[in-house]
């Protein structure tokens, strides 16, 4: 059960690694900065727009996703007896869901129900 968690953070500081330095990548992207031959190929100035706008949008999810990470990370600390159960209904997690994504705070079950409702409320 110990090995289990210490393995879990392991594997959580990894991802946490990895994800803040795709972040500063995007970031540093983002900072190019944008020549005035640009306005000579407004196709080209388009495209580096949209660009830009799938950049924010893969920041915000990477921001998101680190933010879930801290929140497992600091379940870990807290509370390690619950770190593999869900927050809703306090079952196990299954293992291939925790192996796919290490921060996840729900079951399948409790996941699917949450996506359906949220997809209801549109
Ligand atoms: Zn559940």
């Amino acid at each position: 059960m110990v090995d289990r968690v210490k393995e879990l953070e392991a594997l959580l500081q990894k991802e946490q690694k990895r994800i803040k330095n795709l972040l500063e990548s995007l970031e540093a992207e983002g900072l190019e900065p944008q020549g005035p031959d640009h306005s000579d190929h407004p196709a080209e100035w388009a495209s580096g727009l949209s660009q830009r706008e799938y950049n924010e949008g893969e920041k915000v999810s990477l921001r998101h996703i680190l933010a879930e990470i801290a929140h497992a990370m600091d379940k870990i600390q807290r509370h390690p007896e619950k770190v593999f159960k869900c927050e809703k209904c306090g079952k196990d997690i299954e293992d291939a869901r925790v192996k796919a994504k290490p921060w996840a705070r729900y079951c399948l079950t409790c996941r699917s129900r949450y996506e359906k409702s949220f997809l209801k409320r549109k």
